[in-house]
């Protein structure tokens, strides 16, 4: 396995929308090398998520984990949760502020409004299919990278910039609400 470089913000493939993998592909020892060198990279950098595109290959691959850690207030552990070829869908009308951060977009955080509830079809590592329900935090997660696959990042989705802060400055003036890195 191992530690892979992430694209910061500006290189032109996080602006591509990813390919979609065939389930070929997906079963070559390449893309499952991939998986495993993501999963490594989103822990490497305390993530809770990661898309291929932030790591230099345009495929609709994304890694989620959410484990005990005290950023994370809401919402139960996620184990290691691989998707690939996502297709999400609102469940709420609700939409929820939150702290985002991202390890493409390094040192800032920034409040983003996200839909509470998402429905998740996917396919998993081995290529068979996923249909899941996340709420709070997870459903935040799935959105973000979704987000990625699609060419997006959190940025393009504040309504405004006006809680976009540097880490020190978030732990200084804005400490107590929840941010994580994907
Ligand atoms: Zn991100």
């Amino acid at each position: 396995m191992a530690i892979l470089k992430v694209a910061r913000l500006g290189h032109p493939v996080l602006r591509r929308v990813a390919e979609q993998v065939l389930p070929t592909e997906l079963r070559s020892p390449q893309i499952q090398s991939l998986i495993d060198d993501m999963a490594e990279t989103m822990r490497e950098y305390n993530g809770v998520g990661l898309a291929a595109n932030q790591v230099h290959t345009s495929k609709q691959i994304a890694v989620i984990e959410i484990l005990k850690d005290p950023r994370a207030a809401e919402g139960p552990d996620v184990p290691l949760t691989v998707i690939v070829n996502p297709q999400m869908t609102p469940l709420s009308q609700e939409l929820e502020e939150g702290w985002e951060g991202c390890l493409s977009i390094p040192d800032l955080r920034g409040k983003v409004s996200r839909y509470t509830a998402v429905r998740l079809r996917a396919l998993d590592r081995h290529g068979e299919p996923m249909d899941l329900i996340a709420k709070d935090f997870f459903a935040r997660v799935i959105q973000h990278e979704v987000d990625h696959l699609n060419g997006m990042v959190y940025l393009d989705r504040m309504k405004d910039f006006s809680t976009l802060t540097h880490l020190a400055e978030w732990h200084r003036y804005w400490l107590g609400s929840q941010a994580q890195d994907d």
